[in-house]
C-alpha cells in the first residue's frame, strides 16, 4: 500500500494548495520551510496541514463542520 501524505487547508479542507511563487511573497528557501502555501479555494496563505492517510484527512473534514465543498 502506498502511503502518501495529504496537505490539506487548514481553514477549508481545500488539497488545491501551491507553494507560493516569489510574487505572493514566497521566499526561496524559507518557504520551503515555513511550508507556506496558497490555498486555490479559499484564496488565503495557509500552512497545510499534512495527513498520512485518506481516513485522518477525513476525519479533519468532519471536525471542519462540512464547510467545505470538496
Ligand atoms: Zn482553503
Amino acid at each position: 500500500m502506498k502511503n502518501e501524505s495529504i496537505k490539506a487547508c487548514p481553514r477549508c479542507g481545500s488539497v488545491r494548495l501551491r507553494a507560493l511563487s516569489l510574487r505572493e511573497g514566497g521566499i526561496p528557501g524559507i518557504s520551503e520551510v515555513s511550508g507556506l502555501f496558497y490555498c486555490n479555494d479559499c484564496g488565503k496563505h495557509v500552512v497545510p496541514v499534512i495527513f498520512q492517510n485518506m481516513n485522518e484527512y477525513r476525519k479533519f473534514l468532519k471536525g471542519l463542520g462540512g464547510k467545505t465543498h470538496i
